[in-house]
């Protein structure tokens, strides 16, 4: 359906309030503000002006940041019509800055203090990450209500870690410490080194499972975020040297004493992210018509100006690719994330680790380590570094396209839109640097996470599972975005580039701005090759997907660790041709294994795990002792 025009919808609000009554006028007070978030978002000459998008959630919030920016107040305003199937006598709201991963000291990072439903004061209860609003009088499908919250939050001061090789290695020794669980905080939302990152920190209200508001608690695993889209007015009070950063178009802005506020607008979005520091510097872009802004923190500038070109290229060739992008600005905003997380993906903006954006961080926490791995001959790591940015980069960009446009359920089915956006990426390098140049981001993206997940003794498994089901981050990463990933390759593999291309975006047109589940995908996919009447048959391609997506046939498909391999990679030609460079071969030949089978043990979680944990010094000694190799 598309969206009336003015005139229209004004016959149509005059007809439907003579027949029903009071109802309407309480459902008026907020189509409004709706109208207007979509003009500012979708304004006539975009591609999805006339979408019908008027009767989605609405959430217009009051944020004011204190001064130091380790808390805030919130006044939020929702509107919200039934989606059930059957009336509901309550409404549920996610709270994610309570999970119990994101707490410090066991303190609650917000607290609700007002709540009123159509004007009326209404009790609550907030349990866990749970804000369970008992309604009056049922609400009947199809009918909307109107909520007010009051809130506080608090902004955990989280550390502030320069050193990815530090960061990967503690992460990697909580994760064996904790019997092979994550820690479940990748720094989405709080305070850390003078950066506030505002994730899923509003109170949302989650998608129907069945007639029933969905009620699951964070695992610590994957993404929490697959709301429906809604349309946000966001206005943000914060100092006045603040650099504000969010999902929304900027639609006015004002100064008061030491403060400034900022009126923002979004337009089906599932989510509404806020990043703020007075840090902050930024480069712009504009490519086609979209405003893409780059912010980084002052000493990452040539990493901040690289990453707006990544950006730039990942916009132009997926919009080419997949169909248009729908908002009209997206920002890429350096994040202070952990955990190891090297991105997270949001409406309209995406956030890169810091970790990434300086080459010289890399073991610089480590007296002697960094200096090491810099002056080596042997290591190009402005080189590696820069192509683990661009990968993140792309991968980020992507989920413009597989999570803020086309949603899915990922929680349930965490592969749909992780596992396309990292073969997206492949497709990017393909699309720049050539079939070489993929073929190395498969190896070493894909193909090394399943490898060395396995040799660290971890299990095979089917892609197509919960989030929560897998027990630590390696093993998600490794089935997920590694193993799922290559299953939309070896799809690729069998109907060439350009077919699969073409049902990746018959799959973006028919589900923008909903959410699909993986029959849907499976059927996109279907009917695409029945289109081009392609010799791959909807049957041989069920049969892949059941495969790579339901099977465990991943050591037969994608192979097991090659260590020599791994070090003809990464290393040059030229040094490994060299007599050091054999020595470097076989000496990974002999410590890889040991290494895997070390952390391998530890992360079995089993009786007497801990006893066989690795010291954290006699690793990096190791290392030392690696690099003293590759210096010979
Ligand atoms: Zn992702």
């Amino acid at each position: 359906m598309k969206r009336p025009q003015p005139s229209l919808r004004l016959s149509a609000f005059l007809v439907s309030f003579l027949l029903s009554g009071c109802y309407l006028t309480r459902q008026g007070s907020d189509s409004s503000l709706s109208n207007a978030v979509l003009a500012t978002t979708f304004p006539a000459g975009s591609a999805y002006h006339d979408t019908d998008l008027d009767n989605l959630t609405t959430y217009d919030i009051s944020l004011k940041i204190s001064p130091g920016l380790d808390g805030f107040t919130a006044e939020q305003r929702v509107g919200y019509t039934h989606q059930g199937k059957e009336p509901t006598d309550h409404l549920i709201f996610h709270v994610f800055p309570n999970s119990k991963f994101l707490m410090v000291g066991g303190q609650r990072n917000i607290a609700v203090t007002e709540v009123a439903i159509d004007g009326k004061r209404a009790a609550f209860d907030l349990s866990g990450t749970m804000l369970r609003v008992p309604l009056g009088e049922k609400l009947q499908p199809g009918r909307r209500v109107q909520a007010v919250l009051r809130f506080t939050g608090r902004a955990p001061q989280l550390p502030y870690s320069t050193d990815l090789l530090m960061q990967g290695l503690q992460q990697l020794f909580e994760i064996i410490g904790g019997g092979g669980k994550a820690s479940g905080n990748y720094g989405l939302y709080g305070l850390s080194g003078g950066i506030l990152s505002l994730g899923h920190w509003h109170p949302i209200i989650p998608r129907l499972r069945g007639n029933e508001f969905d009620t699951e608690e964070p695992s610590g695993i994957g993404d929490v975020a697959d709301f429906e889209v809604a349309n946000y007015q966001v206005d943000v009070t914060a100092p006045v040297s603040a650099v504000l950063v969010s999902s929304g178009e900027t639609v006015s802005e004002s100064k008061s004493g030491s403060t400034k506020t900022v009126r923002y607008h979004g337009g089906a979005m599932r989510d509404f992210a806020v990043s703020c520091s007075p840090k902050y510097q930024a480069v712009t872009q504009v490519v086609d018509d979209i405003r893409l802004n780059s912010f980084y923190l002052p000493e990452h500038k040539d990493g901040g100006v690289k990453v707006l070109d990544y950006a730039a290229k990942a916009l132009r060739f997926y919009r080419r690719a997949f169909g248009t992008y729908a908002y009209r600005e997206l920002d890429v905003v350096e994040a202070p994330l952990r955990g190891g997380a090297g991105g997270m993906e949001y409406p309209a903006m995406v956030t890169i680790a810091h970790l990434f954006y300086d080459p010289n961080s890399m073991g610089a926490s480590v007296p002697g380590l960094g200096d090491l791995l810099k002056s080596s001959p042997t290591q190009d790591m402005d080189g590696m570094m820069g192509e683990m940015l661009e990968f993140i980069v792309a991968h980020e960009v992507a989920h413009q396209w597989w999570h803020a446009m086309v949603g899915s359920d990922s929680k349930e089915h965490p592969f749909i839109d992780e596992a396309l956006a990292n073969y997206t990426s492949i497709l990017y390098f393909e699309e720049y640097y050539g079939k070489a140049a993929a073929d190395k981001q498969v190896e070493l993206q894909m193909k090394l996470n399943y490898q060395m997940h396995r040799a660290m003794g971890g299990a095979d498994h089917a892609v197509d599972q919960p989030a929560a089901s897998f027990g630590n981050n390696f093993a998600y990463a490794a089935i997920v975005y590694g193993k799922g990933a290559l299953y939309f390759k070896a799809l690729r593999d069998q109907v060439g580039k350009e077919a699969f291309i073409k049902m990746m975006r018959t799959y973006a047109d028919r589900f923008r701005f909903r959410i699909a589940q993986p029959s849907d995908l499976q059927k996109a996919i279907d009917d695409a090759l029945i289109a081009s009447r392609s010799p791959f048959t909807p049957q041989k391609s069920q049969l892949l997907a059941r495969r790579w997506l339901y099977e465990s046939h991943g050591d037969e498909d994608i192979g097991t660790l090659q260590f020599g391999k791994l070090i003809e990679m990464i290393m040059p030609p030229e040094f490994l041709s060299t007599p050091e460079g054999k020595q470097m071969k076989q000496l990974m030949d002999t410590l890889g294994p040991l290494l895997m089978g070390m952390l391998g043990g530890g992360l079995g979680g089993g009786e007497g795990a801990p006893e066989q944990m690795p010291d954290l010094e006699q690793l990096l000694k190791m290392l030392q002792g690696l690099g003293g190799q590759m210096e010979q």
